[in-house]
């Protein structure tokens, strides 16, 4: 089979990835990250190959950036052609969007109106996006959404307790989010288990700077704990997760403003609002094994959040094939899954704790303690399954 070359893109408000793959037998090839675009010093660095890791210049648009990327691509002769396709990763696709798409102008409409829904990141996106439209105009483009998975929850999961007019009007719903990289841990997870994906029934939680945890019932999400942003459920970085509501106006009424309550949410929050010291989960662990209280509660509270939503999305599931852990944390940390585990006794959960200390890094490991269901460390790889998407749309489209 012909080797096709991919071109991953991840455009964040003010940063974009950008990995180069190929497939059929998916490789990395090269990988970019710039940051602080739209900003006086932009940054953007090679990650992949590791021998090319240099800081390298760029403009602070994403146009920019990317071909800041793509001139090196050509100077190390990875891209000697044009790219196959391009997958890019699609924050939001509100109610429009149940699986991947291929970009047309209709589909790019389409994502501008979920704008509303995530008004940082789904303009970004589209920068990203016409970015390629200009360089390669004949490219095939297929966007991968972050909620699209999630559009299989029953209606008691996604609906909020609040007038009815606003999901109506305005689209307030429970929505999810790290759809992709649930997705692909559903096919590792059923894989391991030697079971059909629309046969499997996990619970996935994604550990990263964000977290989320979703309850997959043969092969459909059925329940997350994101919701109509990326604000709810666990602990994260330096997002709160869920408080109570009430405290929005408890704190108007002491004189903070709705932006600086927004911000003090999202960005001073979670790990680093608790620990006053970090929002890396490595520092805080290391910082409570040496005696930090305040880092050591963090870890804690990030545990028992965790735990109560693993209990949570029981509700979801008739049977547990798996509970699975990724993302930098959950592949990583064993001192957080052991604490989270310690939680779950009451389902049969424990683990094996020289399992737990032992995980690969690179396949699914099983650290269960025996007689349990499985809990198992899977590394998670959305650029992999953005490119299979890719793929299999592009391809659908030469077989109509
Ligand atoms: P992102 O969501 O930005 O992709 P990652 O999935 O890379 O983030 O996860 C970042 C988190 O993973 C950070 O909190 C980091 O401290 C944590 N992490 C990475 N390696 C370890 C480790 N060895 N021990 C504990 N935490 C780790």
């Amino acid at each position: 089979m012909n080797q096709k070359h991919l071109l991953i893109i991840n455009a964040g408000s003010s940063s974009l990835k950008l990995t180069l793959a190929t497939l059929p037998n998916y490789t990395v090839l090269a990988a970019f990250l710039a940051e602080r675009l739209g900003a006086d010093t932009p940054t953007l660095t090679q990650k992949a190959p590791q021998s090319a890791c240099t800081p390298l210049s760029t403009g602070s648009s994403h146009q920019q950036a990317l071909e800041a990327c793509l001139e090196r691509l050509q100077e190390q002769g990875l891209l000697t052609h044009e790219p196959d396709a391009v997958g890019h990763r699609v924050v939001h696709g509100g109610e429009s969007f149940t699986d991947s798409a291929l970009i047309d102008e209709q589909i790019i409409t389409a994502i501008d109106t979920c704008s509303t829904l995530a008004p940082l990141h789904n303009p970004a996106n589209l920068a990203g996006i016409r970015a390629i439209q200009t360089l390669y105009p004949d490219c095939p483009q297929v966007a991968v959404f972050d909620t699209a998975f999630h559009q299989s929850l029953p209606q008691a999961a996604y609906h909020y307790a609040v007038p009815r007019t606003l999901y109506e009007e305005h689209g307030v719903r429970r929505y999810g989010f790290h759809g992709t990289s649930h997705r692909w841990i559903l096919q590792q997870a059923s894989e391991w288990l030697n079971q059909a994906p629309e046969r499997t029934a996990i619970i996935s939680a994604h550990l990263g700077n964000g977290c989320s945890v979703t309850a997959v019932h043969e092969g459909q999400s059925v329940d997350t704990s994101m919701g109509l942003t990326p604000l709810e459920g666990l602990v994260m970085g330096t997002r709160s997760g869920d408080v109570d509501p009430g405290l929005f106006d408890f704190l108007l009424r002491r004189g903070y403003g709705a932006q600086a309550i927004h911000d003090m949410l999202n960005r001073e929050s979670g790990l680093l609002g608790l620990s006053g010291v970090s929002h890396d989960m490595r520092t805080l662990t290391k910082a409570a094994a040496d005696g930090h209280e305040q880092a050591d509660l963090a870890v804690n509270v990030f545990c028992f959040r965790l735990a109560r939503y693993i209990g949570a999305m029981m509700a979801s599931l008739d049977r547990l094939d798996a509970l699975v852990f990724t993302g930098g944390i959950g592949e990583n940390s064993a001192t957080v899954r052991q604490r989270t585990l310690a939680h779950l006794g009451i389902f049969g959960i424990a683990v094996d704790e020289t399992a737990n200390n032992q995980t690969e890094t690179d396949t699914a490991t099983s650290i269960q303690a025996s007689g349990g269901p499985p809990v198992l460390v899977i590394p998670t790889d959305e650029e992999q399954m953005i490119a299979l998407d890719t793929q299999r749309l592009t391809n659908a489209r030469r077989t109509t």
